[in-house]
């Protein structure tokens, strides 16, 4: 061992032998400082949790067995890190699974297409669906054909997706997947298909679920690879007749089973108030749920622990809650991870202080919205100045809903908290078979481990009731 390397692996020791807590500070912003702090260094679970959830269990579709593993090893995980009442909270639903697919031009020059089938897609006749191309630029313009147009066809939605920081062209576009094939098949369509909710104009198809329409969806539908859906659009340009024949054996399991995984930090003054942080422990099938959400499992989990392990108790109890099949979930659809879980707590939902979700990604956070007013109390201003260091800024814009997991939280009155995430590039891997552990930056997953504990500790460590400040408004 050289001289120099001794002296480096002294100074290592040093620090590595330096307690977590040097200050004797314990009011709630010092906490807060040296939490954040502490998650800004690397210094909490969130990478091992992420990578852990990907590499051992992999791909975890709604109501599969290895969303049932994921669920089992999240339990005993959380249980080894200290948190109480850890429980799995299972529901009943129809599962999908992909079978064997294929899309390809038949005419006027067979050439095959990269593609995959959306979640629910009900499966083809052996030999596939095959019909020509009706190209619509967007749903609007599906929903203006006329009843019976479309018969023996198959219609295709084209419309591109810009990069947006927050996600906006998301919210825009995505009516087209799940309500696009419905709207296709009422007006005669044998198939249907979109270019993907995507961004950064890669070779594979971005799954995504549909709409239902009783027990399955309504007929087969497939999201095309960016360059494929141009593809189709130079042909049909050049003023060809195209026709595309889908194939797929696809099949529903109308017995399984999903759940959410619930775990607490109890508070140690008003351990009935609850600040709850949300994310989801399913995944589609095509990658490992990376981005898609071990991601925000990984972040929130760090961030209750990181709690946990402070010189003293937040007032309140920090609540972690996994959804299940949160990737299947539709408006109006039957009972999922986040419609269950205010049914099996209605007795808490009242004492619920505040909800968030963690569920763009691993990018950076950038701006944390609040509920209204928040910003003007003391509360908001200590909240200012613990993340100004870590680049998150307040932004008045409302919180909303809040995101598919605690929207049924909010409905019910449940105050919401939204910390963006940059999501210029999440699209451009979001449900692909490309959604895999090495697309995440471990600074910015503890810059966003540094933001989720600054603002649960500050939240659960007060005495602030939101629900008074939104009534005030
Ligand atoms: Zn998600
Ligand atoms: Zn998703």
């Amino acid at each position: 061992m050289s001289r120099r390397f001794r002296s480096l692996s002294s100074i290592t020791l040093a620090l590595l032998t330096l307690p977590a807590w040097s200050s004797d500070d314990s009011s709630s912003e010092a906490i807060a400082h040296t939490l954040r702090d502490r998650a800004t260094r690397g210094e909490s679970v969130a990478w091992d949790v992420v990578s852990e959830l990907t590499t051992r269990i992999g791909a975890r579709p709604a109501g599969s067995a290895a969303e049932r593993a994921a669920a089992e090893w999240s339990a005993a995980r959380l249980r080894a890190l200290g948190f109480e009442n850890v429980r799995i909270e299972s529901f009943p639903m129809t599962a999908w699974v992909r079978g064997v697919e294929r899309a390809e031009i038949t005419s006027p020059s067979p050439q095959s297409l990269t593609a995959v089938a959306l979640g629910g897609s009900p499966p083809t006749p052996a030999g596939g669906v095959e019909g020509e191309v009706v190209l619509f630029p967007t749903l609007d313009d599906l929903r203006a054909a006329a009843p019976g147009s479309l018969a023996g066809k198959i219609a295709v939605i084209t419309r591109r997706m810009p990069a947006t920081q927050g996600g906006s062209s998301y919210g825009v576009t995505v009516a087209a997947r799940s309500a696009g094939p419905g709207e296709a098949a009422k007006r005669g369509a044998i198939g249907f298909a979109l270019r993907s909710m995507a961004t950064g104009g890669h070779r594979f198809g971005h799954a995504g679920g549909t709409r239902y329409e009783g027990a399955r969806g309504p007929i087969p539908a497939f999201a095309l690879s960016e360059p494929d859906a141009e593809q189709i659009e130079r042909l049909v340009a050049l003023g060809e007749t195209v026709r595309v024949r889908l194939t797929s054996t696809a099949s529903y399991v109308p017995d399984a089973t999903s759940q959410n995984v619930v775990a607490d930090i109890r508070g140690s003054e008003r351990p009935s108030e609850i600040v709850l942080l949300g994310a989801h422990l399913d995944s589609w099938d095509l990658g490992t749920g990376a981005i898609d959400d071990a991601a925000g499992v990984g972040i929130i989990t760090a961030a209750a622990k990181l709690i946990a392990d402070a010189p003293r108790r937040p007032k309140r109890t920090v609540r972690v809650v996994f959804y299940g099949s949160e990737e299947v979930s539709q408006p109006g659809d039957t009972l999922l991870g986040n419609r269950t879980y205010p049914v099996v707590h209605k007795s808490e939902v009242a004492s619920h202080v505040i909800a968030g979700e963690s569920d763009f990604g691993a990018d950076r956070i950038y701006s944390l919205a609040l509920p209204p007013g928040t910003w003007d109390s003391p509360l908001g201003k200590t909240l200012a100045r613990v993340l100004a260091p870590i680049s998150v800024v307040p932004t008045d814009e409302s919180p909303g809903r809040g995101g598919a997991d605690v929207g049924p939280l909010a409905d019910l009155g449940v105050p919401i908290f939204l910390l963006n995430q940059d999501g210029t590039k999440y699209f451009d891997y979001h449900h692909t078979a490309d959604d895999t552990l090495d697309k995440i930056d471990p600074a910015a997953l503890s810059q966003n481990v540094a933001a989720w504990v600054s603002l649960a500790w500050l939240i659960a460590d007060s005495d602030v009731s939101f629900r008074a400040r939104a009534q005030d408004n």
